[in-house]
């Protein structure tokens, strides 16, 4: 791991942190690359790359300023922990639920998180149109993120529903988010989104952007649809 790197990147994006914060993110990288010999976690097996693809990318979110201590924010598909883990090892005193359909995945980041104190996150396992209709999740959290999981207009169906009135949902994108943003329209505006703003997320070499999305209006009561109909038949 580039130590100098990486602490530099946080400091650049304001997030504070001591030897703990730094131990954490090199047991969680060492932990997953190790469990991805067993199942697939990553595609990702060199060090620099898993620092730069999953925790510097994970983080860039920071410059949104929305995430904050008390908060809570859910990621959807998190599927090794991303961008899940890293944020909250970032941001200690934010909760963080992670959300992914296949089990086997969710046992890693519990035993990782557990084994290295990472004490703000839970991991809930079950599909986004599930735990939508559920109302220990629905209109629950301040954020919801998701980072390489669907089309913009099926996120918005997966994410909507999760985020309070007047919180946000942030999809992690590339460039061409802009004409999935076009094809979505219509799913933010039945779900309760309001404006859609893209904020370049300024990596170096990825072309990646940040969709921000407010909850201005509660999700009606038939959204989401019953698992499989949002990827199949978009809004
Ligand atoms: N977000 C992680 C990342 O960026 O590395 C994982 C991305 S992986 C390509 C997509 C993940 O989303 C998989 O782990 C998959 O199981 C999960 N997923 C896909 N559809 C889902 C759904 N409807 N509900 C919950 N999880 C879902």
């Amino acid at each position: 791991m580039k130590k100098l790197n990486f602490k530099e990147q946080l400091k650049s994006l304001y997030l504070p942190y001591d030897d703990n914060t730094l131990r954490r993110f090199e047991f969680y990288m060492k932990g997953v690359l190790d469990w991805n010999k067993k199942i697939n976690l990553t595609a990702i097996t060199d060090e620099d790359e898993f620092v730069e693809k999953h925790y510097i990318d994970s983080l860039k979110i920071a410059k949104l300023g929305l995430i904050k201590p008390g908060c809570k924010v859910i990621d959807i598909g998190t599927g090794g922990g991303f961008p899940g883990v890293p944020l909250a090892i970032a941001y200690p005193k934010t909760e963080f639920v992670l959300v992914d359909s296949l089990k086997k995945r969710l046992k890693v980041i519990d035993e990782l998180c557990g084994n290295v104190g990472i004490n703000n996150v839970s991991t809930v396992h079950g599909r986004a149109e599930d735990l939508g209709r559920n109302f220990e999740y629905r209109e629950n959290f301040d954020c919801c993120v998701s980072r390489a999981v669907a089309n913009l207009s099926t996120l918005c169906e997966y994410c909507l529903p999760m985020v309070k009135q007047g919180g946000y949902f942030i999809a992690y994108k590339t460039d061409a988010a802009k004409v999935e943003i076009k094809n979505a329209e219509k799913a933010v505006r039945i779900l309760g989104g309001g404006d859609v703003e893209i904020i370049s997320s300024d990596h170096e070499d990825i072309d990646h952007c940040f969709v921000k999305i407010k909850k201005v209006k509660i999700t009606p009561n038939v959204y989401p649809r019953k698992p499989g109909t949002p990827s199949k038949q978009p809004l």
